[in-house]
């Protein structure tokens, strides 16, 4: 009789985003005429930008013409945007081949891919709140979980200790749900003690392009003594709008050696097998963010986001209320006012304004009593949700 893979049964089902949608089918069913103001989602709203559609195009009407058509491209990504993305990381001071640059379908997949490449006795560390997915693929993969909890006292910015034991570390900076980022000297100090103690570093830098604070890092190859310990997983989804379009990459250096084995070359091995690439329109499109005229445009349009995050922000100053990010990241975290849990807020946000947000808890036990709002909606909907907390909360 064929076995399942067992460790399934230890997910914990996640109600967060089932839970917030059945909540807002119950409130409108009671109220039909309601407008709901939207401050939840980690989708974009803004469209692609036109140097992307352009390129796009193009890509398409490449595959039309016999001399210009492509088959397979090469699996571990395009000489293209793989060059591209080379040059990206030059401007900020780091060097690494093309080849160790590897073009995905998004941070999602090689986020559980990655996991391939360690054996499942090794422990993983997640840093508490987190973006569900790290957990859950480590559970899938039989993987022992440690869980290292932030909090105010810590800025959401925890740092190693010699408590803190594990082989695999997933650092998010700017980070998702609380929008905290790491600078130099606490990376620093995580790429040290994977290092030390012969750790991978799985650094999640889906959010980098938001960083406005010309110090803060936006790769954790930025850390000398990385390319030893580090694995870098980005994402073009909110850098540039690509959730719906999906592209992203991965850089392992091919310094990145454990028990004599390249883990550069295992995953060119597990690239190889396990896909044929990304498609060629896809990867042109990408390339096209990474153009002067590109970069000048996706930055225009995370421009919009940041105008979202300034009005959340000015109202949470206004009203004292204790929050993180919104400068260097498109999400707000806040305490809750007035000692409220979670869902205690977002009820309280729902029935008194309609107003709707993300839970903290719902990233990890230790989010309980915080709440996340993320700045990827409308300004309109942003204007009157700020004007509606502050009239409730004041
Ligand atoms: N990593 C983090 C921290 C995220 O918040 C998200 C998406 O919200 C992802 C990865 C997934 O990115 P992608 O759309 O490239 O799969």
């Amino acid at each position: 009789m064929l076995k399942p893979n067992m460790n399934y049964k230890n997910l914990k089902d996640s109600y967060l985003f089932y839970n917030i949608s059945q909540k807002i089918k119950a409130y409108l069913a009671e109220h039909p005429n309601s407008r709901i103001y939207r401050l939840g989602i980690g989708d974009v709203s803004l469209p692609l930008c036109t140097e992307v559609i352009n390129s796009l195009h193009e890509a398409v009407n490449d595959q039309s013409v016999k001399e210009t058509f492509h088959g397979y491209l090469p699996e571990c990504g395009a000489p293209f945007l793989q060059e591209k993305i080379v040059k990206y990381y030059e401007e900020r001071g780091v060097k690494i081949s093309a080849d160790e640059v590897f073009i995905s379908s998004g941070a999602s997949d090689n986020l559980g891919d990655i996991l391939d490449l360690f054996d499942a006795s090794s422990t993983a560390l997640v840093i508490e709140p987190a973006y569900p997915a790290y957990v859950d693929a480590n559970i899938m993969a039989g993987r022992e979980i440690v869980h290292l909890n932030s909090g105010i006292e810590n800025n959401f910015l925890p740092l190693p200790d010699d408590t803190v034991k594990a082989d695999l570390i997933y650092i998010c900076s700017p980070n998702n749900p609380t929008g905290a980022v790491y600078n130099k000297e606490q990376l620093k100090l995580w790429v040290d003690f994977a290092n030390k103690n012969g750790s991978i570093i799985i650094f999640d830098a889906a959010y980098e392009a938001f960083i406005e604070d010309d110090n803060l890092p936006h790769s954790i190859f930025e850390i000398e003594g990385a390319k030893t310990c580090a694995i870098e997983i980005c994402s073009l989804s909110k850098t540039a709008g690509f959730t719906g379009t999906r592209l992203g990459y991965t850089i392992i250096s091919r310094e990145l050696v454990r028990e004599d084995m390249s883990l550069h070359d295992m995953w060119v091995r597990n690239r190889t097998t396990k896909t044929n690439g990304v498609s060629y329109i896809i990867q042109k499109g990408g390339a096209a963010v990474f153009t002067e005229e590109g970069q000048k445009q996706i930055k225009e349009n995370i421009k919009f986001y940041k105008e979202n995050a300034k009005i959340l922000t000015k109202t949470f100053d206004k009203l004292g209320i204790w929050y993180c990010g919104g400068k260097n990241a498109p999400y707000v975290w806040i305490k809750c006012p007035k000692g409220m849990t979670s869902w205690e807020f977002f009820d309280y946000l729902l029935n008194e304004i309609q107003v709707v947000g993300t839970p903290g808890v719902g990233f990890g036990e230790c989010g309980e009593g915080y709440f996340r709002f993320s700045t990827f909606g409308s300004i309109e909907d942003t204007l009157e949700s700020a004007k509606k907390i502050e009239e409730l909360l004041s």
